[in-house]
C-alpha cells in the first residue's frame, strides 16, 4: 500500500512540471547535466569532482536527521527535475527510501542511484536484526569506496569529460588519504583502555571498526526507535565499571538519552561528563566548524581525542 501512496503526490508534482508552470516557487532554469544528492556528505566529493558550472543540489543540510526525514514539494520537484540522483540507500532516507527506489520506473528520465548499496557485502556491518547500518561516512576509507562509485556513476553519463574527471578525482583521492591520517594521528593520543565510545545513536559502528574504538549506542542504527530502561542500565554499569570519563551528544539526537545515563553513572559514584557534541548524521551550521562531511570528520575526531584522554 505504502508505495501507492508516493505515487499520488509524484503524480500531482508531475502535471504542473510537465505543463511548465511551476508557480510561485519556480527554481532558476539551468544548462547542462543536473545533480541531485540526498546528503550533503554525498554531494561534497561529487562537487569536487564535476566541473564548477555542474549544478550540484542536495536536499538534507545541516542539522537534519535522514531518518526521519520528510520531503517537501519543492523538494520532489527538485528530484522530478534531476537528471542524476544520488541516494545513500541501505535505509538511511527511512522516509523517503520507498519513493527513492522507485523513482526510475515511475519517473524514466531521471537515473537513481543507491550508491552505498554497489559496496561489496564484505565490508558491510549489520545490526542484531540484520540490517545493514548505513553509517559509511564516518569512516574515510569506506567513504572513499563510495566516492569511486559516484565516480563511476559520473563517467557512465556520458555527459562530462573522461580527463577532468579522472584528475578530479585523483585530487579527491589524495584529499581522503590525508584526511584519513589526520583523524589516526587525532585520535592516537587516546589510551587502549579509554577506546570506548558511547554515542546517542549507533552511528559510530564503522568509525570504531576503522579507528579502534569499541562503540555502543544508546538507541540503535536508526533515530526512529527509543532505547530501553534495560539498555540504559547496562551502559550506566559499562561506563562505571571501566570508569569512562566521557559521553557524547549527537546534532541530530535528543540529549535526554544521554542525560539518563549521566543520572545513572552519578548513582553509582562515577563522575561521567559529555564529552562534547559528535556531528554523525549530518554537517554543523556554519560558525561549528564541522559544516561539511570533511569538516565533521575532523571535529569528530578532535572531539573524541579531547574527551578521551
Ligand atoms: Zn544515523
Amino acid at each position: 500500500m505504502a508505495n501507492k501512496l508516493w505515487l499520488i503526490p509524484i503524480g500531482f508534482l508531475l502535471l504542473p512540471v510537465m505543463a511548465g508552470c511551476t508557480g510561485p516557487e519556480q527554481e532558476s532554469p539551468s544548462v547542462g547535466l543536473k545533480i541531485l544528492c540526498t546528503t550533503e556528505m554525498l554531494a561534497e566529493p561529487v562537487r569536487k569532482m564535476v566541473p564548477p558550472e555542474i549544478q550540484v543540489e542536495h536536499l538534507m543540510g545541516s542539522g537534519v536527521d535522514p531518518h526521519l526525514y520528510k520531503p517537501t514539494p519543492k523538494d520532489l520537484r527538485k528530484i522530478l527535475r534531476a537528471d542524476l540522483v544520488f541516494y545513500h540507500g541501505h535505509h538511511l532516507e527511512g522516509r523517503m527510501s520507498e519513493m527513492l527506489s522507485q523513482l526510475e520506473e515511475n519517473s524514466p528520465t531521471v537515473k537513481a542511484i543507491a550508491v552505498c548499496e554497489k559496496i561489496p557485502t564484505g565490508d558491510l556491518i549489520l545490526d542484531e536484526s540484520e540490517a545493514v547500518d548505513p553509517h559509511f561516512w564516518l569512516d574515510v576509507p569506506l567513504w572513499l569506496k563510495v566516492c569511486a562509485n559516484l565516480k563511476s556513476t559520473l563517467l557512465e553519463s556520458g555527459q562530462l569529460p573522461n580527463e577532468d574527471l579522472n584528475r578530479r578525482y585523483s585530487e579527491l583521492v589524495s584529499e581522503l588519504e590525508t584526511l584519513h591520517q589526520s583523524v589516526i594521528a587525532t585520535l592516537a593520543p587516546v589510551q587502549p583502555s579509554k577506546r570506548v565510545l558511547v554515542t546517542a545513536h549507533d552511528a559510530f559502528a564503522y568509525f570504531g571498526n576503522r579507528y579502534g574504538f569499541e562503540v555502543h549506542g544508546i538507541q540503535g542504527i536508526s533515530t526512529e526507535s527509543e532505547p530501553s530502561l534495560k539498555r540504559v542500565n547496562q551502559l550506566v554499569k559499562l561506563l562505571s565499571d571501566r570508569k569512562i570519563p566521557s559521553i557524547f551528544v549527537e546534532s541530530t539526537v535528543p540529549e535526554r538519552n544521554v542525560l539518563a545515563l549521566i543520572e545513572g553513572c552519578q548513582k553509582l559514584g562515577h563522575q561521567l561528563t559529555v564529552g562534547g557534541k559528535l556531528y554523525s548524521d549530518a554537517p554543523g551550521p556554519p560558525q561549528s566548524g564541522a559544516d561539511s562531511w570533511s569538516k565533521m570528520v575532523r571535529h569528530n575526531a578532535q572531539t573524541i581525542a579531547e574527551g578521551l584522554k
